[in-house]
């Protein structure tokens, strides 16, 4: 009864939980940006760029740190803790995470990450041991449910600056990159749905496919 809130590019059940302004970092890992970051509208259910399998990234250009910078600027807008690419309609191995929130406000928390990016990341262990956890989706607005995922993994990937790094992840962090990285490969936390639950959502996925379902954010349009 006492789980913690939602996960992932999750929305939190009571929008209030989580303060933007005061938990946000200063400035996103890059350098100090030159422009006014802007805020995508997030791309939804049943767009195929949600389905498809994300390509790699070969080098890291100007066009793609302003992304970046627009990608974490429309995660907190949308009370996110994590947004791929996808999700903003670019078909690219990148997401991006500050999951901090979920930890419950303990600043000096070993768990804390911060802002994070990564690149072309690949999981290269992952726990058999398996943790149920609810999670939403930004591309799902207004659906939640819980999800059975590796408690701890492990995965490599390149940062803000194309350098390689690994980490082994648990918890919430393990949670959101593992929600985060199935966006890359086309996969949405519904598809790990059993079929029985994927059809107790079917009003609201209709709703979201045909473009009726609200959001608290910006939504692109339905083609
Ligand atoms: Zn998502």
């Amino acid at each position: 009864a006492s789980e913690p809130p939602p996960a992932d590019c999750i929305t939190p059940p009571s929008g209030g939980i989580f303060v933007r302004t005061e938990n946000r970092p200063a400035a996103p890992p890059q350098n100090a940006p030159t422009r006014p970051m802007a805020q995508l509208p997030i791309v939804t259910y049943d767009d195929p760029v949600l389905s498809r399998t994300a390509e790699p990234i070969e080098r890291l250009t100007d066009e793609l740190r302003t992304l970046i910078e627009d990608m974490f600027e429309t995660m907190y807008e949308a009370d996110g803790v994590g947004l791929a690419a996808p999700q903003v309609g670019r078909s690219i191995r990148l997401f991006v995470i500050d999951a901090d929130v979920l930890l419950e406000g303990e600043e000096d928390d070993p768990q804390a990450l911060g802002q994070r990016v990564f690149i072309n990341p690949e999981i290269v262990h992952m726990d058999p041991e398996t943790v149920e956890m609810e999670e939403g989706c930004l591309s799902l607005p207004g659906l939640r449910d819980t999800v059975s995922r590796s408690q701890a993994i492990r995965i490599r990937y390149l940062d803000h600056e194309m350098a390689p790094q690994e980490l082994e992840l648990d918890g919430w962090n393990a949670r959101v990159v593992l929600h985060e990285y199935d966006h890359l490969d086309g996969v949405l936390f519904t598809d790990r749905l059993t079929a029985f639950r994927r059809a107790m959502h079917a009003q609201d996925l209709k709703k979201i496919r045909t473009g009726k379902m609200h959001a608290d954010y910006p939504l692109a349009p339905k083609s």
